[in-house]
C-alpha cells in the first residue's frame, strides 16, 4: 500500500490566490502572497493539516486591515501621550479627514476656476480663533516650524537663547541641535538657572538673525531661577531691530485657567512676540502639524522660503486643523477637564463590577506640557501583571504601572467605552488569575 505524502494535499499558490474573497480582497500582491506562503509552508512542516491551508488563508486575508496601527484604549491619565499618536482627534476631525481625503479644492478656486492659495480655510480658521496674529502659516509639525523660522530668519546669523531653554524634546532630539542644522548659530546667554535682560542685550547685535525663546516644556526648574519675560524681550528685539521667536511647543491658543502656568500664543502675541510657534497635536488637540502664528511681514518672509515647501502640511491636516478650531470642545480639552465627581462615579462603577479598589490617581498633560501639574483623578488598582494582559488584550489598555500596581484611570477614556473597559479588564485580569492557577498546579 503507497501512502499518500500529505504534503502533495497542500493546495497551489494559484489556486489559493483565485479563491474567492482572496482575489478580490484589494489587499497588495505581496501581501496577499506572504499569507499564503506562510500557510504553505506551516503544512509542509506539519503544523496545519492540508485541509486546513484554504480556511487558514481566508482568514488571515479577512483579518488582514488596510493598516496594523491598533487602536488603544489611552487608561494612563496622561491627555497627550506621545507613544499613543498624541491628540485623539475629534469626531468633526475625522469627518473632515475623510472628506478630504478624495479630491478637494484645496488649491483650487471652484468659482473662477483658477488656482487659490493653499489651506485658506485652515488659516482663516486659526485667524479667527487668535486674532492677536495678523497672519498664519501651517506646516509639517513644531519642528519643522522652528527649522523653516530659523532658516528663513537666522541662516549663517546667530539665534539668541537663553541657555535654560536648550531642551531635548523627546527620543534624543535636542532644539539646539536641530537649530544648528539649520545653517545658524547659537548664541548662548545666561546660565541654566537664570538668564537676565542684560544677557541678551550684550549678546544682540549686528549678526543677529533672531531672539527665541523656548517654553521649557518638559521639565521645571525651581528654586534661584529667573528668566526674561516675552514683553520684555520683545521690546529688547524691537530696539535692537531683530524679531522675537517664542517656541511655546503646547499649543494653547489662549489662556487655559486649569493650566496657569502654560504659555499661549494670544498672550504672547499681545505681549509682542514677532512669531509664536507651536504643535497642532499637543494642548490644541488637533493632527500633528506645525501653526505658525505673528506680524504679517514675518510669516511672508518664511512663507516664501523655498524651504517652505518641504515642510508644508498635506491636505488631511489643513482639513482636520480646520475642524478642530471650528470645535467646542476636543477630546484633549475634555480630558483635561473632565468632572472629577464624574470620573470618580465612573471609577466606582468599573471597581465595584471587578470587585477590585479604587484609588486617587493624578493625571497629567503629558506631551511635553505642562510639567508638574497634576490632575487628580482616580483610578482602580490591579495587579501588576494584569498590565500586560491588557496591552495584548483586544480592545487594547494601556493602563500606568507604578509601585507594583496596574492602574486604570479613566480620564482619557471616552465614557461610551466603559462597557469595553470593563469587559477588558474582567478578562486580562481572568487571564492571569489562570496563569497563576497553572503556575501552581505545575509546582505542586
Ligand atoms: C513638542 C515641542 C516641539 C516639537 O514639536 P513637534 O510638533 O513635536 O514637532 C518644539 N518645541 C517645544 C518647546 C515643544 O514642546
Amino acid at each position: 500500500m503507497s501512502q499518500v505524502d500529505p504534503r502533495r494535499l497542500i493546495p497551489r499558490t494559484d489556486v489559493l490566490l483565485a479563491l474567492p474573497g482572496v482575489a478580490e480582497s484589494g489587499l497588495s500582491g505581496h501581501v496577499v502572497r506572504e499569507i499564503v506562503r506562510t500557510a504553505q509552508d506551516r503544512a509542509r512542516r506539519g503544523d496545519l493539516p492540508p485541509e486546513q491551508v484554504e480556511p487558514t488563508v481566508l482568514a488571515a486575508v479577512r483579518a488582514q486591515t488596510a493598516t496594523s496601527l491598533r487602536p488603544v484604549l489611552n487608561a494612563t491619565g496622561v491627555v497627550v501621550h506621545t507613544n499613543l499618536g498624541r491628540a485623539p482627534l475629534s469626531p468633526s476631525a475625522v469627518r473632515a479627514l475623510v472628506a478630504a481625503s478624495g479630491y478637494v479644492d484645496v488649491e483650487l478656486d471652484l468659482a473662477t476656476g483658477a488656482r487659490s492659495s493653499r489651506g485658506a480655510a485652515a488659516r482663516a480658521a486659526l485667524l479667527a480663533a487668535c486674532p492677536a496674529a495678523e497672519d498664519a502659516l501651517i506646516v509639517n509639525n513644531g519642528a519643522g516650524a522652528l527649522v523653516l523660522a530659523t532658516t528663513a530668519l537666522a541662516h549663517d546669523r546667530e539665534v539668541v537663547i537663553s541657555r535654560g531653554e536648550l531642551i531635548e524634546i523627546g527620543a534624543g532630539f535636542r532644539l539646539p541641535d536641530l537649530i544648528a542644522s539649520t545653517g545658524s548659530r547659537l548664541r548662548e546667554v545666561g546660565a541654566t538657572n537664570r538668564t537676565h535682560r542684560h544677557d541678551y542685550a550684550d549678546a544682540i547685535g549686528a549678526d543677529t538673525g533672531c531672539v527665541l525663546k523656548v517654553h521649557p516644556s518638559n521639565f521645571r526648574v525651581e528654586g534661584f531661577t529667573s528668566g526674561v519675560s516675552v514683553a520684555d524681550l520683545a521690546s529688547l528685539a524691537a530696539e535692537q531691530g531683530t524679531v522675537l521667536v517664542a517656541d511655546l511647543g503646547s499649543g494653547l491658543l489662549y489662556p487655559e485657567d486649569v493650566l496657569p502656568d502654560e504659555p499661549d500664543a494670544t498672550s504672547a502675541l499681545t505681549d509682542g512676540a514677532d512669531l509664536v510657534i507651536m504643535s497642532g497635536d499637543k494642548l490644541l488637540g488637533g493632527p500633528q502639524a506645525g501653526v505658525l502664528l505673528g506680524k504679517a511681514e514675518v510669516i511672508q518672509r518664511l512663507a516664501k522660503h523655498p524651504l517652505a515647501r518641504a515642510v508644508r502640511a498635506d491636505k488631511l491636516t489643513l482639513a482636520a486643523l480646520e475642524a478642530t478650531l471650528t470645535t467646542e470642545r476636543v477630546p484633549v480639552t475634555e480630558s483635561i477637564h473632565a468632572d472629577r465627581e464624574r470620573l470618580r462615579a465612573r471609577t466606582e462603577r468599573l471597581g465595584a463590577a471587578l470587585d477590585v479598589p479604587v484609588v486617587e490617581h493624578g493625571g497629567r498633560v503629558g506631551g511635553g506640557g505642562a510639567p508638574g501639574v497634576p490632575l487628580p483623578g482616580f483610578a482602580v488598582r490591579l495587579p501588576e501583571a494584569a498590565a500586560e494582559a491588557l496591552r495584548r488584550g483586544e480592545p487594547a489598555v494601556l493602563p500606568r504601572v507604578r509601585e507594583g500596581a496596574c492602574l486604570v484611570d479613566l480620564r482619557c477614556v471616552p465614557e461610551d467605552d466603559d462597557e469595553r473597559l470593563t469587559a477588558a479588564v474582567r478578562a486580562a485580569l481572568s487571564s492571569i488569575d489562570s496563569a497563576a492557577s497553572t503556575d501552581s498546579t505545575n509546582q505542586r
